[in-house]
């Protein structure tokens, strides 16, 4: 493992604690104890995973996420202090992928990075530009509901269609191959021939036929892939 993880944390005693046994299991860590010295680090550098501290002294860790969010997926832990936090996490629906509260053990945080971080490799494709995708004019796409609409008409979607449909949404135009679309909507333990990517993308093009005759945005490049048209 050779995964950079982002700490931003003001308490060096925790912090010290957190850096130890990250770097016992082979993680690279940058730890700031300042949220905008942080955040200048992600922006410059590639970083796997952040673990956030809500309460830091230059700026309120909910409104940093935000920051984050702005220009990055990377995936995020909170360590909150509070129960009254922990339901800003839970409420506010930050983007976060998981939160701690402290005290915890340092052993606990680990393994939720490595299990946010394997989910993560899965979907190692899945570089989903949500604000691109809910530009589309005939598309709206809501990712934590898991909706997509197509000319204002709810599409009713299996999980692969779901999955296919908001890849290929998320990058207009990108043509994606079968192999991309496999890795990254289908898990690894899952058969995977050719086909499923083939039937799934049919299966879609009946759903958007039914609802819209003349709107056909999915497009087949033979023997490539799929892309789906920027209208
Ligand atoms: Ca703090």
């Amino acid at each position: 493992m050779d995964e950079t993880i982002l700490l931003i944390e003001d308490e060096a005693a925790i912090a010290d604690n957190v850096v130890y046994a990250l770097r016992s299991d082979h993680f690279r860590v940058q730890w700031f104890s300042l949220g905008e010295e942080g955040l200048n680090y992600l922006l410059n550098n590639s970083v796997d995973l952040v673990i956030l501290d809500v309460g830091l002294p230059d700026i309120n860790g909910f409104e940093l996420c935000k920051k984050i969010r702005q220009y990055s997926d990377v995936p995020l832990i909170f360590l909150t202090a509070r129960d009254s936090e922990i339901d800003k996490v839970v409420g506010l629906e930050l983007g976060a992928d998981d939160y701690v509260v402290k005290p915890f053990s340092p052993r606990e945080l680990v393994a939720r990075v490595k299990a946010i971080l394997r989910r993560q490799n899965t979907n190692v494709h899945l570089v989903v530009n949500k604000t691109a995708s809910v530009k589309n004019s005939v598309f709206s796409v809501d990712v934590d509901k898991r909706v997509i609409t197509f000319c204002d008409q709810v599409m009713p979607l299996s999980a692969y269609q779901f999955g296919v449909l908001q890849l290929l949404l998320s990058q207009p135009e990108r043509v994606f191959s079968r192999e991309q679309l496999m890795d990254a909507i289908w898990s690894p333990q899952q058969v995977s021939f050719d086909r499923s990517v083939d039937t799934t993308v049919k299966q879609l093009r009946a759903k958007m036929k039914s609802i819209d005759a003349c709107q056909q945005p999915l497009v087949t490049h033979r023997g490539v892939g799929y892309s789906i048209k920027n209208i």
